[in-house]
């Protein structure tokens, strides 16, 4: 039987700023070297994938959408709190993109001791980018892998130890998009235990080919060998009595997946969402392929937001930490299906909202 286990947290100050330079770098890449006008979080349209915020504030239609989600959140204050990062000109982003716009310096990359956030979910990993393992009764499922793999020896491999879990068991490593803190440590489990990699045929694609913008050690970093690719909607991969339901939202890479995970909270049956690119949406058709995996998620009464990094919604950090202190309490990550629904309207409008704005700026100079 699976019981709530409560690891203390250990914090390890790390000097590499991994995902800074990981922001940065690419910016660079999109920009042919100029300055960045403001970090966005290493989307491939890089600054083009938003509205400028004379665009944001100046679009009737787009300020309309902002209303109507503020709407929607009422006086529920979950809500409201993730209104306020979802409803804004850059959309929800991580913490350490957003100190980077308000010239803030960077925080320290640390490490977050493994969590069970669910029954058969943990975390683990750093403060600004994570892994995950589901536990079923044929073996582990890995979401991402982290950086590196030396990350994947000495952060991975350990945690699963330290939760009861066996490496060898980990069975699929799926990778919710391909950059290199995601697929990073991936090489390790499947040259160590045959774990078998997924990841979309499109990210495959990508990954492969050769990346002359690549310098130091991304230039040589080892890519995992491609085993299983996801080339539709709703694909599956099934371990033992574990089914996850995987959709492409393109918009942070061309095939960035959105996961629809069923986990237990508390011996309660419950579906969660993880979406792995937030909620970049560049153009049309990756707007409309979020909307239509929100509409899924509402279809499949999702309760709970999972991101692939920490603190776009919310605290998420400090919630897995009142997780860990207080493991019978209720699961902060987890809303009603009622509130999840709102919630994935609010998503939905605030995304199509950044769109319209920029269509407003290339219909008036065009
Ligand atoms: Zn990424």
């Amino acid at each position: 039987m699976l019981k709530r286990m409560a690891v203390g947290t250990a914090v390890a100050a790390l000097a590499a700023m991994a995902l800074q330079v990981h922001v940065s770098a690419q910016q660079q890449a999109q920009q042919g070297g100029a300055p960045a006008r403001r970090a966005v979080g290493g989307t491939t349209a890089g600054n083009d994938a938003y509205p400028t915020d004379e665009q944001w504030k100046n679009s009737k239609e787009a300020q309309a959408l902002v209303s109507k989600a503020k709407a929607a959140a009422g006086n529920d204050a979950k809500l409201q709190s993730r209104f306020e990062k979802a409803c804004t000109v850059l959309g929800p982003q991580r913490p350490a993109v957003l100190r980077q716009n308000a010239g803030l310096p960077a925080e320290p990359q640390r490490q977050v001791d493994i969590v069970k956030l669910f029954d058969n979910f943990y975390f683990f990993g750093f403060n600004t980018v994570g892994a995950w393992a589901i536990t079923t009764n044929q073996g582990i499922i890995l979401i991402d892998s982290l950086n590196t793999v030396d990350e994947a020896e000495k952060i991975i491999e350990p945690a699963l130890v330290k939760a009861g879990l066996k490496p060898a068991d980990v069975k699929y490593i799926i990778v919710g998009h391909g950059h290199f803190d995601h697929f990073g440590g991936a090489p390790y489990f499947q040259q160590k235990y045959g774990s078998k990699v997924v990841m979309s045929k499109l990210d495959w694609d990508m990954i492969e080919r050769p990346n002359p913008n690549a310098r130091g050690p991304q230039a040589n970093r080892p890519l995992p060998k491609r085993d299983v690719e996801v080339v539709s909607d709703n694909q599956k991969v099934t371990l033992g009595d574990e089914t996850i339901t995987l959709r492409i939202t393109p918009g942070h890479t061309p095939g960035t997946l959105a996961y629809y995970i069923p986990v237990k909270d508390h011996g309660k049956q419950i579906e969660i969402l993880m979406l792995s690119g937030a909620n970049i949406t560049p153009d049309r058709a990756s707007l409309d392929a979020f909307k239509k995996a929100l509409d899924y998620a509402k279809q499949q009464k999702v309760q709970a937001l999972i991101n692939g990094h920490p603190g776009l919604f919310g605290d998420e950090i400090g919630w897995m930490e009142q997780v860990r202190s207080n493991p019978n309490g209720p699961n902060p990550f987890v809303l009603t299906t009622d509130e999840f629904a709102k919630f994935a309207d609010i998503m939905k409008d605030c995304a199509e909202a950044r769109l319209v704005a920029m269509d407003t700026k290339k219909t008036a100079t065009n």
